[in-house]
């Protein structure tokens, strides 16, 4: 966690409009929505987050699974994927997040256990070699009225009718039946980009949940596209207009308590005037 410097309550106006990030992707709009001035500090200023054990675990198995359909789908055996999960974690011990986490033995070896059960899990969710990709990992962006817009897909695959389906790994558990439509509204995204570059929606988006092995789809309709363009449309005005202003309200909620940002965060007793020098420092370490 951040040092916590001593309480400064309300927002510091820095000297300049700030200047909107170059492109929107999902994690930024949900970031936006969740609490503005976390998506400031990090889309805006690129303060450094500190990473977490559940997202670098994400990392890891995410990549276990890429190295999975880099094989033949005869050759995706279930020891294909346990080789797969070993060379992934040969790999992220190099991963400076993964080295940022410094765990010791035995929460490193909880760490690597809990991706091989994440991969089991996986296993026991689908047969790796029925499916048909032709993505992997695959970064997509196209322009809307000006705006790039930019998402990374897991994996884009073929049904047996040849629509393309869009998978999302999600390495937690699912959502609560509350939660389940503002989670597939996000998919929504992807099919959009597909849309755009493709000039096809997918036949359907499928988020997996190895947390709890629960798979939740929806097949994408242009209504809900159409509504997402004008949606993006709004938010990125009024992500705008919060630079133009240099206002960006913070959100205090249960987020916070994994917040990054915590000392730079009026609403948690931080000091907003350390972000120049923390930027400045940030854009060195980038430099070197
Ligand atoms: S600590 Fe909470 S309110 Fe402050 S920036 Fe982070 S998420 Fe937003």
């Amino acid at each position: 966690m951040w040092p916590r410097p001593g309480c400064q309550r309300g927002l510091v106006p820095l000297a300049m409009a700030l200047v909107p990030p170059e492109t929107l992707s999902p994690s930024k709009i949900s970031s936006f929505k969740d609490c503005a001035l976390a998506f400031r500090f990090s889309a805006i200023d690129h303060l450094p987050e500190e990473p977490s054990p559940a997202a670098v675990r994400g990392t890891l198995v995410h990549l276990a699974l890429e190295h999975l359909f880099e094989h033949n789908a005869a050759d995706r055996t279930p020891d294909a994927a346990r080789a797969a999960l070993q060379q992934a974690v040969a790999e992220i011990q190099a991963d400076p997040e993964f080295i940022e986490l410094a765990l010791d033995a035995t929460a490193e070896q909880a760490f690597f256990d809990e991706a091989a059960a994440l991969v089991e899990a996986y296993l026991e969710m689908e047969d790796p070699s029925t499916v048909h990709p032709i993505g992997l990992e695959l970064m997509l962006e196209t322009r809307l009225d000006g705006l790039r817009l930019r998402g990374i897909i897991d994996r884009l695959e073929l049904d047996d009718d040849g629509g393309l389906v869009v998978t999302d790994y999600k390495t937690g558990r699912s959502p609560g039946p509350a939660y389940q439509q503002g989670r597939l509204g996000g998919v929504a995204f992807y099919a959009l980009l597909c849309e755009e570059l493709f000039g096809v929606l997918p036949s359907r988006v499928q988020l997996l949940y190895l947390g709890d092995r629960t798979v939740l789809a929806t097949v994408p309709t242009q209504q809900a596209t159409r509504s997402l363009r004008r949606k993006v449309a709004a938010l990125w005005q009024a992500v705008e207009t919060a630079c133009e202003r240099e206002d960006f309200r913070p959100r205090p909620g249960p987020l916070c308590n994994w917040c990054s940002f915590q000392a730079y965060c009026p609403a948690q007793g931080g000091d907003i005037s350390l972000v120049e020098a923390a930027r400045s420092t940030s854009a060195g370490q980038l430099a070197c």
